[in-house]
Formats: C-alpha cells, sequence, structure tokens
C-alpha cells in the first residue's frame, strides 16, 4: 500500500469556535529544556542564518538562534561565548564525526542545549552519539535529527534525545529529494514523528506564517527557520554592495550545497552529489520585522482555531485537503484577469 503524503499547500485548518478575547491573550510559550521560550521559534543552524548577531537578536525576541558548526571548535567557542557575553543565550550544533571534542569544549564554556544535526538521523550513528552525550554529561539537553518517521523519531527518543527534529529535503535550499528520491512531505512527517512523546521542532520548508501555524498544529512545539530569515541584517556573511540604485543582496546557501562543501571540506568529495544550492537573496532589513509578522500570523491563527496555547493547538487542529484549486484561491487573485 503506498500512503499518501502532504506538504504545507496540501491542506488548510478549518476555523473553529473561538472565546479568546483578543489574539494578544493566545499564548505562545515553551519549555525548550533549560530554556523557556517565548516564542515558538528557531533560527537555523546554517553558516549564512545563524552567526552571533542572529542569535542574540532570536533570544531577544523570544525564540533562539541554532548556532552553526560550520568551522573550527575555537571560532564555535569564540562565537557561543559571544552570544553568552551580552547575556544571551542560544543552542549550540554538533555533527557525530568530531567525537566529543566540540561538544567538551562548548560544554565547558556553559552550553547545556546541543542540537545533533545530521542529514540522515535515522542511523546507528546518530543513535550511538546521543547516547554517548548523554551518558558523559546528565545535564545536558539534547536536539537529534533529522528524521521524517515515527520509526525514526522513536528511535532517536529510545536512545534519549530530548528533542528531534523533523524534516528530510523540504528545506528551501535543499535538493535532497531530487538528488536522491527520497524525503516525506513535511506536515505528514510532523504529523508521523509527533507520536513520540518528545519536544518537536519542524524544520525546513516553512515560507509563510500561516505555514508555521500549520506546522504548529500537526504537532511540532517550535518551528526551525532559515529561508524565512536568509538576507535579514543580523545573518552572517558579506553583503554585496550594489550599484546604485540596485538592491542589496545577501548569500543564502544549503549546508549540503557544493560552496558550502569546497568551503568547510576543502572539495566536494566525488563519492558525493551536492544536495543544496547557494542563492543570492535581497536583503531585507531587522529580522524582527520578519519575526512580528510572523507570531502576528501564528496569534491569529491559533485563534481561528480557537486555541489559547500550543498544546490546545495540537489538541483542536482539524486539517482539510485542499484542491489545486483550492490552493489557486488561497493565493492573493484580485486583479480581474479570467
Ligand atoms: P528552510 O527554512 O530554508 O526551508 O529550511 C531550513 C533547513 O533546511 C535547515 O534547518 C536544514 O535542516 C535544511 N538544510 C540546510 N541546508 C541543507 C542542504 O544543503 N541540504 C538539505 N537537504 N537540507 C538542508
Amino acid at each position: 500500500m503506498i500512503r499518501k503524503g502532504y506538504s504545507f499547500d496540501d491542506l488548510l485548518l478549518v476555523p473553529r469556535y473561538n472565546d479568546i478575547p483578543s489574539r494578544k491573550d493566545v499564548d505562545l510559550s515553551t519549555e525548550f529544556g533549560p530554556f523557556k521560550l517565548w516564542l515558538p521559534v528557531l533560527s537555523a543552524n546554517m553558516d549564512t542564518i545563524t552567526g552571533v548577531e542572529m542569535a542574540r537578536t532570536m533570544h531577544q525576541l523570544g525564540g533562539l538562534g541554532v548556532l552553526h558548526r560550520f568551522c573550527y571548535i575555537e571560532d564555535n567557542l569564540r562565537m557561543y561565548k559571544e552570544v553568552r557575553s551580552t547575556r544571551n543565550d542560544c543552542i549550540v550544533s554538533l555533527g557525530v564525526n568530531e567525537g566529543l571534542e566540540r561538544f567538551e569544549a562548548l560544554y565547558d564554556a556553559g552550553a547545556k542545549c546541543f542540537c545533533v544535526d545530521v542529514a540522515h538521523g535515522y542511523t546507528k550513528a546518530v543513535g550511538k552519539f546521543v547516547k554517548l552525550l548523554k551518558r558523559t554529561r546528565s545535564d545536558v539537553f539534547v536536539i537529534a535529527g533529522n528524521v521524517c518517521t515515527h520509526t525514526g523519531a522513536d528511535y532517536l527518543a529510545s536512545c534519549g534525545a530530548d528533542a528531534i527534529k523533523v524534516g528530510i529535503g523540504p528545506g528551501s535550499v535543499c535538493t535532497t529529494r531530487l538528488k536522491t528520491g527520497c524525503g516525506v512531505p513535511q506536515l505528514t512527517a510532523i504529523m508521523d514523528c509527533a507520536k513520540v512523546d518528545r519536544l518537536i521542532i519542524a524544520d525546513g520548508g516553512i515560507k509563510t506564517p500561516g505555514d508555521a501555524v500549520k506546522a504548529l498544529a500537526a504537532g511540532a512545539h517550535v518551528v526551525m527557520l532559515g529561508g524565512m530569515l536568509a538576507g535579514c541584517d543580523e545573518t552572517p556573511g558579506d553583503s554585496i554592495e550594489p550599484a546604485p540604485g540596485h538592491p542589496r543582496w545577501k548569500t543564502f546557501r544549503g549546508m549540503a550545497s557544493k560552496e558550502a562543501q569546497e568551503d568547510f571540506m576543502g572539495a566536494m568529495a566525488d563519492w558525493k552529489a551536492a544536495e543544496g544550492v547557494q542563492i543570492k537573496v535581497q536583503a531585507r532589513g531587522p529580522v524582527k520585522n520578519v519575526i512580528d509578522d510572523l507570531i502576528g500570523g501564528i496569534r491569529s491563527g491559533m485563534t481561528y482555531c480557537g486555541s489559547k496555547n500550543i498544546a490546545a493547538l495540537h489538541r483542536n487542529a482539524e486539517f482539510i485537503e485542499v484542491t489545486p484549486n483550492g490552493v489557486h484561491e488561497s493565493q492573493p487573485h484580485g486583479d480581474g484577469r479570467l
């Protein structure tokens, strides 16, 4: 039997009775391990999204940044300390190949929340690494991923992961599905993984505030954003000085793109295919503007769903499948064209 998988545009949330007096009364907070998040939003651990400035700003806005790990351990440590030096905090990232070196250095500097981030997280290596972290330091909070199935999420939970990062192939600069033919449409992936009793991070494919509401309604506790934040002032990397009268651009790239692999590994191994792309995005001002619009949408979406908080949204959400005509109807189409 072949199952059907839904992505964000395939479903809408059905509005229901609402007794919340104002959108202001919606509570968006989540207990996230050592952190209390006021907004259910993380910035992605990509080298063109979360460095020091993004991490600080995300924390100040009520979400959290996940610092990228695509640098030497000393530079990672310096970034982490810089974030902490302004009384802000962030999550830090680990891969599985370096062993415990980066983990110990960041732990000694005060980090308590670690994101073990591997493209295909449903593997023995990731499971073993998560177990090792939890055994080495009992007071750490470990996010593990990425997975896109119930069995994958259940495996990581059984290895000790406190939170599960969900998403194989939905990312805005990701080409995994094209290169490998693998993945699960993201709303179905979130729904399946959310059957596991752990915090769920919906990572990838969120392009509008409405997508974020759907991700939360499908069972996520927080959303992780890459593309929606790309081009913001706080993202790392040079912006390209424009010719007079032209817009400014910033680089945004998948961490499995050829360019990123060349920068961090020296070269792309010839047995590997790039599973991401590098693009230029128009500079678009402070991240606060994006987050304000996002949060306004989430608050409103939650009142449409009659849900005062995220736990209620998980209970109350009713999705409906839309046809291609429904997708068209959902877009602005007031230009009078037939
Ligand atoms: P976005 O919010 O841009 O749609 O998705 C961001 C997510 O895409 C990241 O958090 C990460 O999980 C994923 N991602 C980042 N770079 C790559 C890549 O090069 N290839 C793949 N397959 N996924 C990527």
